[in-house]
């Protein structure tokens, strides 16, 4: 009997378990999937109850298979939701679907595989050259084959300015997506935002859509809001011209060329970037580690905001906000953050001027902590601690094979622990998104069961 142990029971874990579950064939297997929250299929993203939390990519691409992108949208309408398949949904029924594939999967899966659902926290772990134990924080511990860590996002990091005693105030916020956030603040009560992502563009959402009348301020070092999806163009594929390319300047050169022709074409620059997404990883792991360097710095937050994109009718909220004072999106680099027990005083710097604004409240939407060493949770500190895992060269993720095999202390690729989804963005640049974890749960379990 095979025994496969993943850490964490989000859309990595679950669409893992899936995987393993649907194509077992003959394997006699066990599937130990541990998750610290009640909900399996969940995590961060898909646990909201908000139905002003939406998915930011389109129903009809979101389905949890790889070969069947529509299966999401079909499920929609068989459950008599009217979603059209270009809709943003709310990302709470992305849970639910999660939770259904998973509950069909695993009622009808074979007989000689079992399935354990256990409600508790990895928080240690001990590898040998070909099996391991996970200790919860119950005191029970798992003997298994395997261990894959699905562990997904983290808290984000602090805003980086050197004194942190405003962190003790209730009135900062680490964590966007804990709900205290949504109970604590008053209608009037003003908000200062650290990040101008995604994460912001749900806070600031939600807030609007309750009637918040406090003035909303967000800042990030470029100002830059992710860019608003325009659907319904497209851009014949170009990888194959930049795969012969090692500098990440020529690349650009390249796909700014191709944003001319296709808005000469009558297409559009979203397009020209669609179309490289099933290459972006290829791309990614052809370039040497300098200009990955290189691009990580310069113009990640570009391809962010170009890549990762909004509803258009999420960004026409948002300008409404901005035009009426209500949002206002500030670009520099903060300095100095203090709380005097009544409002946060936030200084950030612009090229030669120094600024000040104040705010009742202190969201952190800078998103999850990427570099491991960084990460306060007992069970990642254990794991870097023993050595079982360490920061990739770029500090995005942990250091693996692209597919998954996590290198460690012997610096060979384990043949026990197995990693997907966020905690390979260093290894892969494309890593946290449905489309690239579907992919990613498929091969694995492929991988798993063939080993
Ligand atoms: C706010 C937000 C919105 C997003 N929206 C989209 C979207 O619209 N479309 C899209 O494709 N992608 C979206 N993403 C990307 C998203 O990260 C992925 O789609 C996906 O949800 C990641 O799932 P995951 O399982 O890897 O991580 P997570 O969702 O973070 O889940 C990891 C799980 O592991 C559990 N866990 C961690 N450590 C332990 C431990 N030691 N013991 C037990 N359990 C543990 C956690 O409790 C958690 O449930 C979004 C991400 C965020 C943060």
């Amino acid at each position: 009997m095979k025994k496969i142990t993943i850490i964490g029971g989000g859309a990595s874990g679950t669409l893992l378990a899936v995987n393993l579950l649907r194509n077992a064939g003959d394997h006699e297997l066990e599937i130990n999937l541990v998750e610290r929250r009640s909900k399996i299929g969940r995590g961060v993203a898909f646990g909201t109850e908000k139905d002003s939390h939406l998915l930011n990519v389109p129903a009809g691409r979101m389905g949890a298979f790889p070969d069947d992108i529509e299966h999401f949208h079909r499920w929609l309408t068989a459950t008599g939701h009217t979603f059209d398949s270009h809709d943003f949904v709310p990302r709470k029924i992305f849970g639910e679907y999660l939770r259904e594939v998973f509950t069909d999967a695993a009622e009808s899966s074979a007989k000689h595989v079992t399935l354990n659902l256990i409600d508790d926290e990895a928080v240690d772990m001990s590898v040998n050259n070909d099996s391991g134990e996970v200790i919860l924080r119950s005191g029970e511990i798992i003997q298994t084959d395997r261990v894959v860590l699905a562990f997904g996002n983290f808290m984000p990091p602090h805003p980086s300015v050197a004194d942190l005693s405003f962190t003790e105030s209730v009135m900062y916020f680490q964590d966007p997506w804990n709900s205290r956030l949504y109970e604590t603040i008053k209608r009037d009560n003003s908000l200062f935002v650290v990040g101008t992502g995604l994460s912001m563009v749900d806070v600031a959402l939600h807030f609007h859509r309750h009637g918040h009348q406090g003035k909303i301020y967000a800042i990030s070092t470029r100002g830059l809001l992710p860019a608003p999806h325009e659907l319904g163009h497209t851009y014949p594929t170009f990888a194959d011209e930049l795969k012969s390319m090692t500098r990440i300047t020529d690349m650009l050169k390249a796909v700014r060329r191709h944003i001319k022709i296709a808005e000469t074409d009558g297409s559009n620059w979203r397009a020209v970037i669609d179309s490289l997404r099933p290459a972006t990883q290829e791309l990614w792991l052809n370039l040497p580690l300098a200009e990955k360097r290189y691009f990580k710095q310069h113009l990640s937050r570009y391809w962010n905001v170009a890549r990762h994109r909004m509803p258009a009718e999420v960004a026409a909220i948002l300008d409404e906000m901005q035009a009426n004072g209500r949002l206002e999106i500030l670009k520099g680099r903060l300095t100095d953050i203090t709380h005097d027990g009544t409002k946060f005083t936030v200084k950030y710097k612009t090229l030669n001027n120094q600024h000040g604004v104040e705010a009742d409240a202190l969201v952190n939407c800078i998103g999850s902590e990427s570099s491991f060493s960084k990460i306060e949770t007992e069970f990642v500190r254990n794991l870097i601690g023993r050595k079982h895992i360490r920061n990739d060269e770029l500090n995005l993720g942990i250091d693996a094979t692209p597919d998954g095999q996590v290198i460690g202390k012997t610096n060979a690729p384990s043949k026990v622990v197995f990693t997907l989804g966020t905690a390979l963005k260093g290894i892969l640049w494309e890593s946290t998104a449905i489309p690239e974890i579907r992919t990613q749960a498929r091969t694995l379990a492929l991988k798993l069961l063939a080993d």
